[in-house]
């Protein structure tokens, strides 16, 4: 299988998540990568996350603890994180410029945002992914990675020129042609490390680390 070359990402990386910890999941080892090259990181998240508690009482305060948590995370790896706070499980909603209600859409969200980062390259979850909120993403952000680079909304900023394009696999499996990143110890222990620190969401990333084979590997499909 095809390596992922980090060479060809540029010096500005984004990462687009539905939930705070998709990012990590899907990326994890190459951010530890990323951070090691010194590239300059940044990461967008969708939802406020509200849908993801497994205990009910958790339920009234699950979004502030996720974002606390996050912060935390992030501030610490030294990535720019950025939230959207969009109702969890609701994205198709928002799969627009503007909402039914006269709300900024998520076309109109990352559009401000990816003029605003410049990013070289972008990293999406992919759209085989059976969560809705990650479906909503991969498509929101296909449209607008591509709408920015127009010359349209100079309001915003100048128009960025051709960004990398990069779907990353989060909890299905991408089928077909894929580029692989092979985890070294230090990433593994990066990752597991990294993701072990969002105890709010404790069941599923214990489940996600238990397989080991989880931590070797991680899988891209070029977009543009
Ligand atoms: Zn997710």
């Amino acid at each position: 299988m095809q390596q992922l070359d980090t060479q060809l990402l540029g010096d500005r990386i984004l990462f687009i998540s539905a939930h705070d910890d998709d990012s990590l999941i899907g990326c994890g080892g190459l951010i530890s990568n990323l951070i090691n090259l010194n590239k300059e990181i940044y990461t967008i998240i969708f939802t406020d996350g509200s849908l993801g508690y497994t205990r009910e009482s958790d339920k009234n305060e699950i979004v502030e603890r996720r974002k606390r948590e996050c912060i935390e995370i992030y501030t610490h790896n030294q990535n720019n994180v950025v939230f959207f706070d969009l109702p969890d499980m609701s994205l198709n909603n928002y799969e627009c410029w503007e909402t039914i209600t006269g709300d900024k859409g998520g076309y109109q969200l990352l559009f401000y945002h990816l003029r605003k980062i410049r990013p070289d390259s972008v990293f999406i979850p992919h759209h085989y992914d059976r969560h809705p909120d990650h479906q909503s993403v991969n498509r929101i952000a296909k449209i607008i990675c591509w709408q920015v680079t127009q010359p349209i909304l100079p309001d915003y900023g100048k128009p960025l020129s051709q960004l990398n394009l990069y779907a990353y696999q989060v909890w299905d499996k991408i089928k077909g042609a894929a580029v692989e990143y092979i985890l070294n110890k230090r990433d593994q222990e990066f990752k597991k490390n990294t993701l072990q620190k969002f105890k709010s969401q404790q069941l599923i990333i214990n489940q996600f680390i238990s397989d080991e084979t989880n931590l070797l590997r991680e899988h891209y499909q070029l977009i543009s």
